[in-house]
C-alpha cells in the first residue's frame, strides 16, 4: 500500500508539473493567425505513417538515420511496458497485461531487444555530439545551451534503457532464485542473467524493485523536462506531421487580407457598404510573433534542432547567413519572450522589440531562394519558407522595404507592366529590321 501512495503522489505530481509547463506553451496559441483549415483526413494518416511511423525522410542519410528509426520504433514498443508500470504502480498489482497471452510475450521481448538497440544507438549519438565534429550541430543559433540540453535529454535515454535492462535481469534472476517462473520473454536480460554466476534471491528482489523504481522516476522527469528541451519533439512531432501542409511546396498561399482588398476594389459596389468598412485592418504579412500562423508556431515548438535543414540550404551552403533552423529557432525564443507579455497586457502589446530585426535580420531574409530544399529535407515536415516569404511580405507591403533589384523590378512591373525597364510599346524593337521570308 505504501509503494501505492508513494507512487500515485509521484504520478500527481508529474501530471502536474506537466499540465502547468504544457499550459505556459500552449496559451501562447491564441496570439496567432489562422493557417490552413485542417482538412483530408485520410491524406494526412497518410502521411503521419509514412513519414512519422515509417521515419522515410529520416533515412535518406541511412546510417544514422536507422539509428534515429530504432530510438523511435522502440520508444514505440516500449510505451506499452512503461504503461503497464504505471497501472501496477497505482493499482499494486504485477504485470497486470499477462492476459494478452502471447501477445504479452511479444511486447515484452521487443521491448526488451529494443531497449539495448535504443541504447547502442543513443551511446553513437552521445559519442558523435562529444567527440566529433558535426557541422550539421554548430551555427550561430546552436549555443552551448543546445548542446548540454541534448546531451541531458540523450543521457536520461540511455539510463531508462540500462534501469529497463537491469530490471528485466533483475526479475528473471528473482523469480529463477524463488523457483517461480517468470512471465513474458527477455531475450537480451535472459543473455545477460546468464553471466551473474551467484547471488541470494533477496539482492535481485532489490535489483528488480530499484530499478523499477528508477526507471518509472526517469520517465516521470523525463516528461517533465521535455517540454523545456528540444526534445519536445518527442510529444510534437507525429501531431506535426499529421497537421503537415499538404499543398505541393512551392505553391505559396494566398494572403486572405489582400485577396479580400482586391475583390473590394475590383467590385466598387461593395468597397464602401458598411460591412466591408468594419472589417479590420490587418497586418500584412509577419512582423513579430503574433502575426504567425499557429501552425508556423506548432513548426517551431516541434523543430528537433537537428540542423538538417540548415545542411541543404542553398544559402547556407555558399556562406549566406541565413539558416532556417535558426528562423524556427527564433519564432519559438521569440514568442517564449513575447508570449507572457501579451498574456498579461494583451495582444496589442508593443515591448518595442520583434521577430523581424530583434531575431531575424533582412540579411537573412533575402537570402532565401525559395527552393524548399529545408522543408522537403525536414524529417517532421515544418515547412519554412512559408514563415519566411510571410516576413518579407511584411517588409515590402508595410515598410516597403526590399533590396535595391527587387525594388527596380517592382517599378518596372508598375511602370512597364513587366519586371524589364523597357516600355511595353518597344518590346518588339529587336523585330524591327528583321526580314522574314514567307513561302
Ligand atoms: S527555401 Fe530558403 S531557407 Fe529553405 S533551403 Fe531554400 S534558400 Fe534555404
Ligand atoms: S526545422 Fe526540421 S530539419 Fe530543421 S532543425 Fe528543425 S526539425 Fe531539423
Amino acid at each position: 500500500m505504501t509503494k501505492q501512495i508513494i507512487f500515485a503522489i509521484s504520478l500527481l505530481i508529474t501530471f502536474g508539473v506537466f499540465s502547468y509547463s504544457i499550459n505556459r506553451i500552449v496559451r501562447f496559441f491564441r496570439f496567432t493567425r489562422p493557417a490552413f483549415p485542417v482538412r483530408e483526413f485520410r491524406k494526412r494518416i497518410n502521411v503521419m505513417l509514412t513519414v512519422a511511423f515509417g521515419q522515410t525522410k529520416i533515412f535518406r542519410r541511412p546510417v544514422i538515420g536507422l539509428f534515429h528509426a530504432l530510438v523511435f520504433w522502440g520508444f514505440c514498443v516500449i510505451i506499452f511496458g512503461s504503461i503497464e508500470m504505471v497501472i501496477d504502480g497505482l493499482t499494486g498489482t504485477g504485470r497486470v497485461l499477462i492476459f494478452l497471452g502471447p501477445v504479452y510475450n511479444i511486447i515484452m521481448a521487443s521491448g526488451d531487444i529494443f531497449a539495448l538497440l535504443v541504447a547502442i544507438s543513443i551511446i553513437i549519438f552521445l559519442s558523435r555530439r562529444l567527440f566529433f565534429h558535426i557541422k550539421r550541430f554548430e551555427g550561430i543559433e546552436m549555443k552551448n545551451i543546445s548542446h548540454i540540453d541534448a546531451n541531458i535529454a540523450l543521457s536520461i535515454i540511455l539510463l531508462l534503457m540500462i534501469s529497463l535492462l537491469t530490471m528485466n535481469t533483475g526479475y528473471i534472476e528473482y523469480m529463477k532464485h524463488t523457483g517461480e517462473s517468470s512471465v513474458g520473454l527477455f531475450p537480451v536480460s535472459t543473455v545477460i542473467a546468464g553471466f551473474i554466476t551467484n547471488g541470494k534471491a533477496e539482492n535481485f528482489r532489490v535489483m528488480y524493485e530499484t530499478s523499477w523504481w528508477v526507471h518509472i522516476l526517469l520517465i516521470f522527469l523525463f516528461a517533465n523536462l521535455l517540454p523545456y528541451s528540444k526534445h519536445f519533439h518527442v510529444f510534437l512531432s507525429i501531431p506535426n506531421v499529421f497537421l503537415s501542409r499538404l499543398e505541393p511546396l512551392g505553391k505559396l498561399p494566398n494572403m486572405d487580407n489582400i485577396t479580400r482588398e482586391v475583390k473590394l476594389m475590383l467590385d466598387p459596389d461593395t468597397a464602401f457598404t458598411a460591412s466591408s468598412m468594419d472589417v479590420p485592418q490587418e497586418r500584412f504579412g509577419v512582423k513579430d510573433a503574433e502575426d504567425a500562423s499557429w501552425k508556423n508556431y506548432f513548426d517551431s515548438l516541434a523543430c528537433t534542432e537537428c540542423g538538417r535543414c540548415t545542411a541543404v540550404c542553398p544559402a547556407n551552403i555558399t556562406g549566406k547567413k541565413l539558416s532556417p533552423r535558426k528562423v524556427m529557432m527564433d519564432l519559438r525564443a521569440r514568442m517564449k519572450e513575447k508570449g507572457p507579455l501579451m498574456v498579461k497586457n494583451g495582444r496589442d502589446f508593443n515591448d518595442n522589440r520583434s521577430l523581424l530585426r530583434d531575431y531575424i535580420s533582412e540579411e537573412e531574409l533575402w537570402a532565401c531562394t525559395t527552393c524548399n530544399a529545408c522543408a522537403k529535407e525536414c524529417p517532421i515536415n515544418i515547412n519554412h519558407p512559408t514563415l519566411i516569404i510571410d516576413i518579407r511580405r511584411y517588409l515590402v507591403m508595410e515598410e516597403a522595404s526590399a533590396p535595391g533589384e527587387i525594388k527596380a523590378m517592382f517599378n518596372n512591373i508598375e511602370n512597364n507592366g513587366a519586371p524589364w525597364q523597357y516600355s511595353a510599346e518597344d518590346r518588339m524593337v529587336w523585330a524591327k529590321d528583321l526580314e522574314i521570308n514567307v513561302h
